[in-house]
């Protein structure tokens, strides 16, 4: 079973990591990012209340993200794990996570905040399938265009300066914290998370107690590869 919740700031390379991380051990990537952005696009009744909050980098209310998350995680997907990516950002939302699903690892992704910046600047997504780019270190193959599907990549509205200052006074307020908080009940590993997609995956897999070959993939954006073929944390 692999229950893992990833955590760190913004630009950190999260979802990267953890849709290449989900891909090679065939369970799904939960981003409450990706859900609230869909219920967004979608204009669902819980996505026109959080766009404000999104769009400001403000943490949408807990009641909001529990919502969400409660019904991802209720689907037949996850009953080999998840990695979940985006959730817990506050203490009340571990305490929450705690009481729906137990969980195996916590990774806390380490980088200086120079190094979260600049990601920042250059991230662009896929409105259709929410894949990850940047223009300066993982450039789609044809110039604006998603790789898989063709789509015009997009800017995230969050990742405009006066957001991204929110989002890391909050990470700093609210969710650092929590690095405290899961490495009292053992559950903690840190990667540094500074250096090219490749690296950081295999430190993470270090990290993790996995085989290191166990994703052998070229494109983290984008990977296409792998299969568990190793149990993890139990
Ligand atoms: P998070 O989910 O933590 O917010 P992302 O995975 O979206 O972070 O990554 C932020 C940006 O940095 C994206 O544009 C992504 O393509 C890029 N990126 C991710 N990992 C790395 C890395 N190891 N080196 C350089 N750029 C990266
Ligand atoms: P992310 O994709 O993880 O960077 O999240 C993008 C935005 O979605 C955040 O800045 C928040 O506005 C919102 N969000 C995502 N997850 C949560 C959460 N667990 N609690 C509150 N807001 C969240």
């Amino acid at each position: 079973m692999y229950r893992i919740v990833f955590l760190g700031p913004p630009g950190a390379g999260k979802g990267t990591q953890a849709a290449r991380l989900a891909r090679a051990l065939s369970i799904p990537h939960l981003s409450t990012g990706d859900l609230l952005r869909s219920a967004i696009a979608e204009k669902t009744p819980l996505g026109l209340r959080a766009e404000r909050f999104v769009t400001a980098g403000e943490l949408v209310p807990d009641a909001l993200v529990l919502e969400i998350l409660k019904e991802r995680l209720g689907r037949s997907d996850t009953a080999r794990g998840f990695v979940l990516d985006g959730y817990p950002r506050n203490p009340e939302q571990a305490e929450k996570l705690a009481a729906l699903a137990p969980i195996d690892r916590v990774v806390a992704f380490d980088l200086p905040l120079e190094v979260v910046t600049e990601r920042l600047g250059g991230r662009r997504v896929c409105p259709v399938c929410q894949a990850v780019y940047n223009l300066h270190t993982q450039p789609p193959r044809i110039e604006g265009k998603c790789d898989r599907d063709g789509a015009s990549l997009e800017t995230r509205p969050d990742d405009r300066p006066e957001s991204v200052a929110t989002r890391f006074r909050l990470y700093r307020e609210k969710t650092e914290p929590l690095i405290r908080f899961y490495r009292d009940r053992n559950l903690l590993v840190t990667i540094d998370a500074n250096g090219p997609p490749e690296t950081v995956y295999a430190r993470l897999t270090a990290a993790l107690g996995l085989a290191s070959d166990m994703a052998p993939g070229r494109d983290a954006s984008v990977y296409s590869g792998g299969g568990a073929r190793r149990s993890g944390p139990a």
